[in-house]
C-alpha cells in the first residue's frame, strides 16, 4: 500500500477574523493523524472562546457596518462567482487535503472537494440573481393595492461542520448564507481543520469585504462557544442528532433560529419486481459510499422473503468486492475509516450486535495494515428493534432484514427515530407508491440521486430545516412585509 505523504505544508497556526491571520490565544493545537498509517497529517489551532470571541466580532463588524448586506444580491452573486472561480483553481489541491486529513478516496474527493462546492457557489450565485430573491409583492386581502414582503439578511451565522463532506456540508451553508447577505463564522471539525483554509485564502485572493467569512478551527468547546455566542444570529450544523440536540437546546434559550443537518439509518426496500441487477450497481455506493460514513446511505437492506436468500448472496458478494485501500489510489472504493473514536464506534457495535445474537456474514473485522481500514460487513439475523438495525453506525456496516409483506416492509422503514433518506428499488409502477409510504426527508426510486434543486432534510431525529434548493437562503434570511 502507498501511504499518504506527510505535508508539514498542511499545518496553519492561525485562525482567520476580519480579513486577518491573526495569532490564536492559546498555543493549543489539533492534531490530524493519517487515518491511513497515524501519521502527522498537520496542526491548525484549537480555538478557545476568546478565539471565537475574536470571529464573531469581526463578523459582527462587517454585517453591522460592512458592504456585504449592503450590497444589491446581484453583487453578491458575483462575489460568490469570483469565490467559486478561486476555489476552482484550488479544487485539486482541496481534495488532496482531504484525502490525508479524512483518508476519503480520491474518487470521491475530486468530486466532493473539488466540484460540488463550486457548483454550490455558482447554484446560488444564480438564486440571489432572481427578481423576487430579496423583495416580492402580493395582493392585499383585507384591502386593496399590494404589500411588500423583503427576505433580509439575518444576521452573523455560525457554521458548524463534520469531517465527513467537509467542503460540500459547508458550501451548503456558506453559499446560501453569503448570497442572503449574512457574513459567517465557520467552525470546521477538529478532524478536517485544514481543507477550510482554502476557502480564507480564496476570499483573500479575490478581495472578498474583510470580516465576510471568518474561521475558528476547533472541536466541541469551540462549537460551544460559538453557539452560545450573544453575537451570532443564526446557526447552521451538519453533525450528529446528540450535538443537534444539545447546540438546538442553546439556540432555543437565546431564540435564534437553527438549521440541523443529522445522523439517519436509511432503508432501501427491495420489492420482488425489482431488478437485482440494477439495484446492486445502485447500492455499491448507495450503501457503502465514503467507507460508509455519509448519513444519507443505506445501512438498511429490506429484503421480500422469497428473494432473501438470492439477495443475501449477492450482498456478501458486493461486500467482498469492494476495493478497499490506499485512498490515493484511482481504484480504491473505501479507504480507512476517518479516526480512532470512529473505529471503536463501529467495531463495538458490531461485536455488541454478535453478542445479541446477530450473525455478521462477513467482515466484521480490522483490516491490515494499519491505520483505521474496516473489512465491509453484512448483519444478518438482527432483530428489528435492536442497537444495529436502529442506531446509525457510520461504518461499512449493513443489516439485512427480510419481509413478508410490502407493509411490513413500509413499517419496518419506519420504525426509526431517524426519518433522513431511503430508496425503494422494484417495478417502475409500484415504487413510488411504496415511497409515499416512508416517512423520511428524501427518497429514492431505483437508486439515491440527492438533487442540489430540490430541498433535503430529515425528519425526526434527523433534522430540523432544510438545506439545498432556494429555499435554503431563507434559512439566512429574516422576512418583513412592508404594508401599504
Ligand atoms: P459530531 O456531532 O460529533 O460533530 C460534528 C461537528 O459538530 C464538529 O465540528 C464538532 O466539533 C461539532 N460539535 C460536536 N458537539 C458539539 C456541540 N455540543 N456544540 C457545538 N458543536 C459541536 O458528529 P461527527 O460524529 O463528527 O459526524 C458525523 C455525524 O454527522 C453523523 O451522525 C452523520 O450522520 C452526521 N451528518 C449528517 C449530514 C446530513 O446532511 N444530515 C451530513 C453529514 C454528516
Amino acid at each position: 500500500m502507498t501511504l499518504t505523504p506527510t505535508s508539514p505544508t498542511l499545518s496553519r497556526d492561525r485562525i482567520f477574523a476580519g480579513g486577518e491571520w491573526l495569532s490564536p490565544a492559546s498555543s493549543a493545537e489539533l492534531v490530524v493523524e493519517s487515518p491511513v498509517d497515524h501519521s502527522e497529517v498537520g496542526r491548525a489551532p484549537d480555538g478557545t472562546a476568546e478565539d471565537v470571541d475574536i470571529a464573531v466580532r469581526a463578523a459582527r463588524e462587517a454585517f453591522d457596518h460592512g458592504p456585504w448586506p449592503r450590497m444589491t444580491a446581484a453583487e453578491r452573486a458575483d462575489w460568490l462567482d469570483r469565490l467559486a472561480d478561486e476555489m476552482e483553481r484550488r479544487g485539486g489541491t482541496t481534495s488532496e487535503i482531504i484525502t490525508a486529513e479524512i483518508g476519503q478516496p480520491v474518487r470521491l474527493s475530486r468530486p466532493w472537494a473539488g466540484v460540488r462546492p463550486i457548483t454550490h457557489l455558482r447554484y446560488y450565485a444564480n438564486v440571489a440573481r432572481r427578481p423576487d430573491f430579496e423583495e416580492e409583492e402580493r395582493p392585499n386581502v383585507y384591502g386593496t393595492g399590494n404589500s411588500i414582503i423583503r427576505h433580509e439578511p439575518l444576521g452573523v451565522a455560525a457554521l458548524i461542520v463534520p469531517w465527513n463532506h467537509p467542503q460540500a456540508s459547508l458550501t451548503l451553508k456558506l453559499a446560501p448564507a453569503l448570497a442572503a447577505g449574512c457574513t459567517v463564522v465557520i467552525k470546521p471539525a477538529p478532524e478536517s481543520p485544514l481543507d477550510v483554509y482554502q476557502f480564507a485564502e480564496a476570499s483573500l485572493a479575490i478581495g472578498m469585504p474583510p470580516g465576510v467569512i471568518n474561521i475558528v478551527p476547533g472541536g466541541r468547546d469551540t462549537g460551544q462557544a460559538l453557539v452560545a455566542h450573544p453575537g451570532t444570529d443564526k446557526i447552521g450544523f451538519t453533525g450528529s442528532s446528540e450535538a443537534g440536540r444539545h447546540i438546538a437546546s442553546v439556540a432555543g434559550g437565546r431564540l435564534v433560529p437553527v438549521t440541523l443537518e443529522l445522523g439517519g439509518k436509511s432503508a432501501a426496500v427491495i420489492l420482488e419486481s425489482a431488478d437485482l441487477d440494477a439495484a446492486f450497481t445502485s447500492l455499491r455506493t448507495a450503501a457503502f459510499d465514503n467507507t460508509g460514513q455519509t448519513c444519507a446511505l443505506m445501512s438498511r437492506i429490506l429484503a421480500p422473503r422469497a428473494l432473501y436468500p438470492e439477495i443475501h448472496e449477492r450482498l456478501v458478494a458486493l461486500a467482498g468486492d469492494l476495493v478497499v485501500g490506499d485512498p490515493t489510489d484511482e481504484a480504491t472504493e473505501l479507504g480507512p475509516l476517518v479516526s480512532r473514536r470512529i473505529h471503536d464506534r463501529v467495531s463495538g457495535m458490531v461485536e455488541r450486535a454478535r453478542a445479541a445474537g446477530a450473525t455478521v456474514v462477513t467482515g466484521g473485522q480490522v483490516l491490515p495494515p494499519e491505520g483505521y481500514f474496516y473489512a465491509p460487513t453484512i448483519v444478518t439475523d438482527a432483530a428489528v428493534d435492536s442497537e444495529i438495525a436502529q442506531d446509525e453506525v457510520f461504518g461499512p456496516v449493513v443489516t439485512l432484514l427480510p419481509y413478508d409483506t410490502v407493509d411490513e416492509a413500509v413499517r419496518i422503514a419506519n420504525d426509526s427515530h431517524y426519518g433522513l433518506a431511503g430508496a425503494v428499488y422494484g417495478a417502475p409502477d409500484e415504487v413510488l407508491g411504496v415511497a409515499r409510504r416512508i416517512r423520511t426527508g428524501s427518497i429514492g426510486l431505483n437508486g439515491y440521486r440527492p438533487d442540489l434543486n430540490t430541498p433535503y432534510g430529515g425528519y425526526k431525529d434527523s433534522g430540523l430545516g432544510r438545506e439545498f434548493a432556494p429555499e435554503a437562503v431563507r434559512n439566512f434570511q429574516e422576512t418583513k412585509s412592508i404594508w401599504r
